[in-house]
């Protein structure tokens, strides 16, 4: 390879998780020269990075691996129902090796700056390492969960022991035995490392602001026959995820909430209790979303079955969420969670009725008393969504910043591309498909979308795409109206751009991060688009006036 095709690209793609590598792979069959540029040491994404305890799928196993390849379906044993995290990454390793993608893909390398060219309409990319590379067009699949961030304590510095956050839980095994352990944050991530290492530390204090509403994962082990059944049925599981909104199997309850019995409702909440997965979420009775009353008497029954798990019913009453509702906020599925506060040795702190005043060299120091520790784990979550644009200095038309087009919330058209921003694609971004749906079914969509999309500019040599004020103006305002009749709107959740360690991220003012209208929808929208020759987005080649791509952004889709 010549050193000019090694610093200037047709495709940088920008993350090596499970859309990166799908997107390379497209690539590399169109036989475009492109590059994936990671910060981590190897493919994975989320599952390179999230080595905590107890990280696995809430996804079913089966429904979360690509659907794109036949062979790689045949092949690939998934062990259990929801796959942990070491065995996530081998898959994703696995895949990287059969589909030799590695030799497109650098790591160990961060993308610090991103600047569109005008005269060029190219990308100029400085990376972390001093090299700088070009681009035709930058394709951003950043992940929706990878900046995390920790808390602003005083003192977090001088804490003598070990204290990370769990997206960065070190590569090798720490023996918990002999330490006691304490976790920040109660979110799906806590909750499932809570689960797992409650049994095997000395002590374990969990410092919980906000409780959250969990329901049991019910997980299993899969067998070969099992395997073989599944393999069998593919072709109807990814059938199944394409029509459900969520892109799992699980389809919503038809029924009207308040047209069946009491009676019903609570044989339909027993059995889905006890079965695997989203269910209790996805599975439920619509108006669990939209209507209060509907959802207070569901979190009411959940509420109870904290009781009945929980031995001390003071510390059962504290895990129950009060300021928000059952399945507002994205629901964590667990193992053991609950049945750890039973232990003799596993403390709740509600740090609602005594915060944390500051880190200390030996521990914890809340308004009541220090909690001396071995080993501090922050579980407090991520700068979501946006957070992982916003890190990098990316910059279109006139110098202008995403980061700042982005302040009070991203806007988008279709969630993949930016007004201002040409030639930047973003195949599960802010308010496409993905982020509300079993993610690797939207991402899929999205890639599969972006690269006929990308397919089209070189076919007729077109070598620059924007989207349109309007179009973009149109999908984000069809974004946030979706939001005005769900329950989550409210919610103090990475859904509407909450994170209290975040300056402008505290509660208060909705950012529209996701899109709420269901897969099928949204697959049907994004469909309308390329059927009527890409409206809403104008195409030009070099040294030509752009063009409005299709019948006018008249009706794009929005
Ligand atoms: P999260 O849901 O945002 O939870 C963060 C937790 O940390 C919350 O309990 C929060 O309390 C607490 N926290 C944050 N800052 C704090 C502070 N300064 N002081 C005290 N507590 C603080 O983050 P997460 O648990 O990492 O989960 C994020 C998302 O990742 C999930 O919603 C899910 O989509 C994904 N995830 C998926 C899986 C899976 O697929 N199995 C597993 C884990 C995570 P407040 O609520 O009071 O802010």
């Amino acid at each position: 390879m010549s050193q000019e095709s090694e610093t200037n690209y047709e495709a940088v793609v920008v993350g090596a998780g499970v859309g990166g590598i799908y997107q390379i792979k497209r690539l590399a069959d169109m036989g475009i020269h492109a590059t994936v540029l990671d910060t981590a040491g190897g493919v994975g994404g989320t599952w390179y990075w999230n080595r905590y305890p107890g990280a696995r799928f809430d996804s079913e196993s089966y429904t979360y691996g690509y659907s794109f390849s036949q062979e790689l379906l045949d092949e690939w044993h998934w062990k259990e129902r929801f796959s942990c995290q070491p065995e996530n990454l081998r898959y994703l390793n696995y895949v990287a090796d059969k589909f030799d993608l590695r030799k497109y893909m650098q790591f160990n390398c961060t993308l610090e700056a991103a600047h569109f060219d005008e005269t060029t309409n190219r990308w100029r990319l400085r990376i972390d390492d001093g090299r700088e590379l070009t681009t035709r067009f930058l394709i951003m699949t950043l992940g929706l969960l990878s900046a995390p961030t920790l808390p602003r304590y005083e003192g977090m510095d001088d804490f003598k022991g070990p204290s990370f956050h769990t997206f960065y839980w070190p590569h090798e095994p720490i023996d918990l035995s002999d330490k006691r352990v304490g976790v920040i944050g109660t979110g799906a991530t806590a909750i499932q490392v809570i689960g797992d290492i409650a049994p095997r530390v000395k002590e374990l204090t969990v410092f919980q602001r906000r409780p959250n509403w969990c329901a049991p994962l019910n997980n299993s082990e899969i067998s070969d026959e099992e395997m073989a059944d599944l393999r069998a049925r593919y072709d109807e599981i990814f059938e199944t995820c394409k029509r459900t909104p969520g892109g799992f199997e699980h389809e919503p309850d038809r029924r009207g909430f308040f047209e069946v019995s009491r009676e019903e409702r609570v044989k339909l909440w027993d059995r889905l209790y006890e079965e695997p997965g989203f269910g209790i979420w996805l599975q439920n009775f619509r108006e669990i979303f939209t209507d209060e009353k509907a959802n207070a008497e569901f979190s009411e029954y959940i509420a109870d079955r904290i009781r009945g798990r929980v031995h001390d019913p003071e510390t059962a009453e504290k895990l129950i969420p009060r300021d928000h509702g059952f399945g507002v906020q994205r629901v964590p599925l667990e193992t053991n969670y609950l049945e750890a506060y039973n232990l003799d040795h596993v403390h709740l702190v509600d740090i609602s009725e005594n915060p944390i005043e500051r880190v200390t060299e030996k521990g914890i120091q809340t308004s009541e008393r220090e909690h001396e520790l071995d080993l501090i784990v922050y579980a407090t979550g991520f700068d979501a969504i946006t957070g992982s644009f916003d890190r990098i200095d990316i910059r279109g038309i006139g110098g202008e910043r995403l980061k700042d087009k982005w302040k009070d919330g991203p806007s988008t058209y279709l969630g993949i591309f930016v007004n201002g921003f040409p030639n930047m694609l973003m195949p599960a971004g802010p308010q496409s498909g993905s982020a509300s749906t079993n993610y690797p079914r939207g991402i899929e969509t999205g890639v599969n979308w972006s690269t006929e999309f990308l397919g089209h500019m070189w076919e007729n040599g077109y070598t620059r795409a924007d989207a349109t004020e309007e179009a973009e103006a149109r999908w984000s305002a069809h974004v946030a109206k979706m939001y005005s009749t769900m329950l989550m709107r409210k919610a103090k959740s990475w859904f509407t751009g909450y994170n209290s360690n975040v300056e402008g991220h505290e509660h208060g003012k909705t950012r529209y991060f996701v899109y709420n209208g269901g897969s099928p929808k949204y697959q049907k929208q994004i469909a309308e688009v390329e059927a009527n020759g890409y409206e809403g987005l104008t195409l030009s080649r070099d040294g030509r006036h752009p063009e409005a791509a299709g019948s006018g952004d008249s009706h794009a889709t929005a």
